[in-house]
């Protein structure tokens, strides 16, 4: 769009919408449907069943090495370690904090690219934060991910893996609490998912796919965060999946978040905002907003005010996240007074609202913070 900074790193403004080029990882049977799981399985010589048998150790057991799958022939299983099971994340590195219920992973992808995940256990739900792209191509000013600029798609495996990982380390009690299991996915990992549509909606399939098809994890519980590109809203309203949308809008008024929100020079808020209503009304799925509250930036009341006005007698519920510290950023969080005044303004206003517990702080792996360095 604009000029390219010489380091890579993009200038401020700058947005990327098509990633660079790059060797893409080999095929995982998680990339596929059940049809093309058989169609695979037929090629290799193998009996149809195979592939229920694969995709059951996978996708309910949680185990992605046929070595370990011993209720198939021995040849086979080399076989269908080849084929369908490469080796696409290696953790790098693994921190955790709130006694050990919030744990943040470092992934290596088969080309050296890193990305982040985060697992967060509360008493009534597990949330597994997931990356949709090695870096992102938006350029928030206020997000780590963002200033580091797009490094490339990844595949609907890489996704999807994320999610097995750590339901695998549920499942195994590896978590405090007892085992459990997956019940919540957010797309607010690195990157911007809409950017990576088609790898993002095969993704969401194979999650909320009863097993063995998928995880069986319900769209309900699936969140697809966006910095608002206006026609993917559109397409993922059409999909049939009622996951809940969230927007990460940040300010009611175009010139603040012209700067906050680089995409939205292409796309008005009052554009996005009807986007939001359109997936409200033909998902039946309240739409979440995304706010983070920087001081004396967007946490006025006047602002408070005219978001009130934007929003109310929607289907909406605004979600209020005290700003995350990112390295080199000016900008803060919000004094708690401001915090409660821009709260009770949406209530007058009648909007439900809540403001986040950011979990992961001291780990960097709260919103914002993820910019996967070794
Ligand atoms: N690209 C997507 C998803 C990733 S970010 C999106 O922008 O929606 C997930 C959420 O964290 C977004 O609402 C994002 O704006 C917010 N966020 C980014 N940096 C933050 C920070 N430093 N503090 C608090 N929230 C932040």
């Amino acid at each position: 769009m604009s000029t390219v900074s010489p380091s890579g790193t993009p200038v401020p403004g700058q947005l990327t919408f098509v990633a660079p080029r790059r060797a893409k990882p080999a095929r995982h049977l998680a990339d596929l449907t059940m049809a093309e799981r058989r169609a695979v399985v037929a090629e290799l010589g193998e009996k149809p069943f195979r592939a229920d048998q694969l995709s059951r150790h996978y996708f309910e057991k949680f185990n992605g090495d046929p070595g370990l799958m011993t209720d198939l022939p021995a040849a086979a299983r080399e076989k269908f370690a080849t084929a369908l099971f490469p080796s696409l994340l290696t953790s790098v590195r693994e921190m955790t904090t709130d006694a050990g219920t919030t744990r943040k992973t470092l992934w290596r992808l088969f080309d050296g690219a890193l990305v982040e995940s985060v697992l967060m256990r509360y008493s009534d739900r597990t949330t597994m934060c997931v990356s949709s792209q090695a870096g992102c191509g938006m350029n928030c000013p206020f997000c780590a991910t963002g200033q580091a600029g797009l490094t490339r798609n990844m595949t609907t495996a890489e996704i999807v893996e994320q999610v097995v990982a750590g339901a695998r380390a549920l499942a195994a009690g590896d978590v405090p609490g007892g085992p459990g299991r997956v019940s919540n996915v957010v797309f607010m990992g690195m990157g911007e998912p809409l950017a990576n549509y088609k790898a993002v909606i095969g993704a969401v399939r194979r999650m909320v796919e009863p097993a063995p098809d998928g995880l069986g994890i319900s769209a309900r519980g699936v969140t697809v965060s966006t910095v608002g590109l206006v026609p993917a809203i559109g397409k993922l309203a059409a999909e049939g999946l009622p996951v809940t949308l969230a927007l990460s809008l940040h300010a009611p008024d175009d010139e603040l978040r012209d700067t906050l929100v680089p995409i939205n020079t292409r796309w008005k808020v009052a554009e996005v905002l009807d986007a939001a209503w359109d997936y409200a009304a033909r998902t039946k799925r309240r739409v979440s907003i995304e706010y983070a509250l920087i001081k004396d930036i967007n946490d006025q009341e006047w602002r408070a005010d005219l978001l009130g006005k934007l929003i109310k007698n929607k289907l909406v519920h605004v979600n209020l996240i005290p700003l995350n510290p990112t390295p080199g950023s000016k900008w803060t969080a919000s004094r708690p007074e401001d915090e409660r005044a821009f709260v009770r303004r949406l209530e007058y206003h009648g909007v439900p609202v809540t403001v986040r517990d950011t979990r992961g702080r001291e780990i960097d792996g709260a919103c914002g913070q993820l910019a996967a360095a070794e």
